[in-house]
Order: structure tokens, then sequence, then C-alpha cells
């Protein structure tokens, strides 16, 4: 039995050996990447619920990698973030999006994720006062999407961000909520100006009572700080239904679109106004 043990542990360290080093491999081409261009951003409608025109894109990064194709965020935001190259992921993705926006009807939001290293970086407020200088786009357009882990250590330190920000005037956005270690008390520490209610919440909608309670209580929570809500994944008419009843603002999913390219949201976006 004990060399078993000590097999299964030599087996273990191999695997942990090969993961570190695929790793370090991916460290090295999101550097690469960075410098040569090798990222783009895609963008998704938010639409409101009543009415059904467009109010804000989203900005999703992807990286096109050379011989793997589109990567997911999901599989490398973690890394940039464990190597501090998010900071100068994060400070492309800002600018890179304010740029495009200036190209959209006055009227259209664009919403930026902010990654909690980013925000904790101290040049948040520099950063976004940059791009809007450099871009040109009016400040109130600009929305930012922060996680509830952001607001969990160091909160004198997190306000005091979230008010220059806001100084700046540009809207901030609870990306995500009812995830994590989600707690209705963020709402009151911090005026958000819009929640967005994460799909887990929005999957189940209609097929049992639990999530329209939620979401029926996030709503009526915001509702009562003038702050606006997001449904996130809504894939479904029953969805968008439900929604209007329980009085959400806005919607986002791939019932009205997935994330597409800068051309095609321009494309989107000129014929939503001719609507
Ligand atoms: P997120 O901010 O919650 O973004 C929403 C994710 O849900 C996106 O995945 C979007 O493509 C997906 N989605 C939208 N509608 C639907 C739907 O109806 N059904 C389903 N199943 N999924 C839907 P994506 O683009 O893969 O991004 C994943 C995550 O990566 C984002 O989650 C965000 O946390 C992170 N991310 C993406 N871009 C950036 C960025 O520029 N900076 C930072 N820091 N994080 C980013
Ligand atoms: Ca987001
Ligand atoms: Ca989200
Ligand atoms: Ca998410």
């Amino acid at each position: 039995a004990k060399s078993d043990g000590r097999r299964t542990y030599r087996f273990f360290e191999a695997g942990m050996d090969a993961r570190a080093k695929a790793r370090r491999g991916l460290e090295l081409e999101l550097r690469q990447a960075i410098a040569d261009g090798g990222f783009e951003l895609h963008y998704q409608p938010l639409l409101h619920l009543e009415g059904g025109t467009v109010s804000c894109c989203e900005a999703l990064l992807r990286w096109r990698h050379p011989e793997r194709g589109m990567i997911s965020p999901a599989d490398f935001i973690p890394i940039a973030e464990d190597t501090g190259l998010i900071n100068d992921l994060g400070h492309w993705v800002l600018n890179t999006a304010c740029r495009e926006a200036v190209n959209w009807p006055d009227h259209v939001h664009v919403a930026v994720n902010v990654s909690p290293i980013q925000f904790k970086s101290q040049t948040l407020a520099l950063n976004v006062a940059a791009a809007l200088a450099a871009s040109g786009l009016a400040a109130a357009r600009l929305e930012l999407e922060i996680t509830e882990a952001v607001l969990i250590r160091d909160d004198e330190a997190a306000l005091d961000i979230l008010h220059q920000l806001r100084e700046l005037g540009v809207r901030i956005a609870l990306d995500d909520f009812g995830t994590g270690y989600s707690s209705l008390s963020y709402l009151q520490r911090f005026p958000f100006d819009k929640i967005k209610i994460d799909r887990a919440f929005i999957k189940d909608l209609g097929a049992t009572g639990a999530s329209s309670t939620i979401v029926q209580a996030v709503v009526n929570i915001a509702a009562a700080s003038d702050m606006t809500t997001t449904a996130e994944g809504v894939e479904t008419e029953q969805q968008r239904t439900m929604l209007r009843l329980l009085g959400c603002t806005e919607m986002q999913g791939y019932l009205f679109s997935r994330p597409v390219s800068g051309a095609e949201i321009r494309r989107l976006l000129s014929s939503d106004c001719e609507k």
C-alpha cells in the first residue's frame, strides 16, 4: 500500500509539472499576443425590456490564437490575472472599447469588464480618464462592470476607487450578482448604477418559483435605490416574458444576439436605429 501511495504521488507530481509547463507556455503566448495585436473585442447588445431598443453593448475579449483558433476568456483571464498581464490587457480593452463606441449612436453605452486585479492597481481612475480623453467618448456612455470580489476585502480602499470613478462621470455596474459571496448589503454600501443578475437565476425562470422570487427581490431593491437591473443569459421568449412581468430593466443573451465583431455591431446598431 505504501509503494502504491508513492507511485500515485509521483504521477501527481508529473501531472503538476505538465500543467505548470502548459501554463508557463500560455503565459508567454499571452505576452506575445499583447505585443502583436492577437486580441479582439466582440460586443453583445443589452436591450430595454420595454421597447426592445439597444441601450448598451458589452465588450467581451477574444484571443485569436494562430494555431488554436479563438480562445475563450475563461481559459486565459485567470492566467493573465495571476501574472499581472491583466493590467496591460485591461488597458487595451478599455481604450479599444471607447474608440469603438464613439462610432455608435449617442444613446448607446459601452460596458467594459474590469478585473479585481486591475481594480486594485490604483491607476484605474487615471486609465479610465485617459481612455475617455483619447477617444472623445462622453464619460456617461462608459459603464464599468465589476464583481463583488473587489468589495470583499479592503472595503474602504474599494469604496474610495468607486467614488473616484463615479466622479469621472462613468457608470458602475455590479456584474454576476447572486454568485459567490454576494450579499444584499453591498448594494447598500455603494450605490451602483446597475445590477447584472447572473444567468444562474435567469436559467430557471418560470421552471421553479425560487428564481423568480429572487429576481423580484433584486428588482425591488434596485428600484428603491435608483439602480437599473439587467438579466444576463436570456435565451428564451418565456424568460423574456417573465422578466418583463418582474419589472427588470434590460436583458442580454443569445435570444437577441450572441457577442459579435465590431463591424457587425455597427451594422446591428444602425439597423436598430432605423426601427
Ligand atoms: P461575463 O462578464 O459574465 O460575460 C457574459 C458571458 O456570458 C460572456 O461569455 C457571454 O458570451 C456569455 N453569454 C451571453 N449571453 C449568453 C446566453 O444567452 N447564454 C449563455 N450560455 N452565455 C451567454 P464570454 O465572452 O466567454 O466571457 C466570459 C467571462 O470572461 C466574462 O463573463 C467575464 O467575466 C470575462 N471577460 C470577458 N471579457 C473580459 C475583459 O475584457 N476583461 C475582463 N477582466 N474579463 C473579461
Ligand atoms: Ca460582464
Ligand atoms: Ca456577468
Ligand atoms: Ca460571469
